[in-house]
């Protein structure tokens, strides 16, 4: 059996590509030829389906033909799901900085958005004697795209359209509620309970949206630069306060922040349910971003490690839904419409501008503070992260901590 795949009309430099989801006998062999030499084709068992496909930018105007041929040793039996190819558009990948594009071969067929104009021709031809079956493919749907996409159960590890969640063979099976389980959209009681689980978003927008969209420039100098703004602010809004959060809170309450906390949000991760055992077990979010100047109190959210991560210095706003949002407010005690603002700590901004004399005289010229990476001082970023803090400012916008040490510097010498 051949599939043919013809793509025509194209521009140099247009984005092109094609593919299939397909399924097979172990006595049937597959070959590829045609297109870039850089593909995706799968080699799993005759319990999973397969997938086939490529993009890349066409060299030039000539026309592509690609053939996916397979070969029956025995009598055998093959399946095909959505084969496609043509010209590839989405805005994502328009705008997307190069090292991004490099592999996208690898990304075939879940991120062949085929324009409507610039669909190619799919022949498919089968042996004579051949007679045509049905064959189910579980398709899940992407939390972010909506797409309803192919995945394999029960060989989870045989990974189509969406990664793996929890792979490490002690977090297996992967208990987390929303990755670990597939609800069949038709009849909600059905449910399939995964070993490896799924990730909740499909790969292309994880590869565009959730790790790269965020910050689109980030290198590991910024997220370096970013964790020592982090400390830096940690340290900040510790002597701002008199201590560190959770001695503060020992103080006040007698009991411990993290336990607290833990046990408020019933010892599981808020955003996906995620049972954390112990404390230990769990991340402790700002809940209101640490970039904002909020400090870890006893208004943080408890998270598990991915939720943590993917949540990142995010405003509340803008990573829940409006209901979880509504069920943060509720277990936090952070008033609602506070929680649906972004809008920075004027308490600590107060403190702050209070004590310019000691924050300049003082905290900018610890050790911590005068080092100096990639040119940059450390204490001048910190000022280059508060006047940001300062700009969303509703009460002290006024204030140009800039120039103020600009101002005390030039006075120095
Ligand atoms: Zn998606
Ligand atoms: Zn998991
Ligand atoms: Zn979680």
């Amino acid at each position: 059996m051949t599939v043919t795949f013809s793509i025509a009309g194209h521009a140099k430099g247009d984005l092109i590509g094609y593919g299939v989801w397909f399924w097979r006998t172990a006595a049937v062999t597959y070959t590829l030829q045609g297109g870039s030499d850089k593909r995706t084709l799968t080699e799993y068992g005759d319990a999973s389906w397969n997938k086939a496909g490529s993009m890349w930018p066409a060299p030039d105007t000539s026309p592509v033909e690609v053939t996916l041929t397979l070969t029956a040793k025995a009598k055998g039996a093959v399946a095909l799901y959505a084969p496609m190819c043509g010209r590839v558009q989405h805005k994502y990948l328009d705008d997307a900085r190069p090292e991004l594009m490099r592999n996208m071969y690898q990304f075939a067929p879940e991120a062949l958005f085929i324009s409507e104009d610039g669909a190619g021709e799919v022949v498919i031809e089968a042996a004579e004697d051949a007679s045509s079956t049905d064959l189910p493919v579980i398709l899940k749907s992407c939390n972010r795209c909506g797409r309803f996409l192919p995945v394999n159960v029960p060989v989870e590890r045989d990974q189509l359209s969406f990664s793996n969640h929890c792979v490490a063979d002690h977090r297996r099976p992967c208990k987390h509620a929303t990755f670990g389980r597939l609800r069949n959209v038709e009849d909600a009681k059905e449910v399939l309970q995964l070993d490896y689980g799924y990730q909740l978003e499909c790969r292309f927008c994880k590869k565009f949206e959730v790790n790269a969209a965020h910050n689109p420039q980030r290198t590991s100098a910024q997220m370096k630069e970013d964790g020592a703004r982090r400390r830096a602010f940690e340290l900040l809004l510790a002597e701002l306060y008199g201590g560190t959060p959770q001695l503060r809170y020992r103080h006040e309450k007698g009991t411990e922040l993290a336990d607290d906390v833990w046990k408020r949000f019933g010892c599981a991760c808020f955003n996906c349910g995620a049972k954390l055992p112990t404390p230990r077990d769990m991340h402790l979010d700002h809940t209101r971003p640490l970039a904002l100047l909020w400090p870890l109190d006893g208004t943080a959210t408890v998270l598990c490690g991915s939720c943590n991560s993917e949540k990142r210095d995010r405003a509340p706003s803008d990573f829940y839904t409006p209901a979880k949002l509504a069920a943060l407010a509720k277990i936090t005690g952070i008033p609602p419409d506070d929680l649906a603002k972004t809008h920075p700590n004027e308490e600590a901004l107060a403190l702050l501008l209070r004590r310019l004399d000691w924050f300049f005289g003082e905290f900018l010229l610890r050790e911590e503070m005068t080092k100096e990476r990639d040119g940059k001082i450390a204490g001048e970023l910190v000022v280059k992260a508060l006047q940001k803090v300062l700009a969303r400012s509703g009460q002290h916008k006024g204030m140009n901590l800039q120039a103020e040490y600009d101002r005390r510097r030039t006075q120095k010498r």
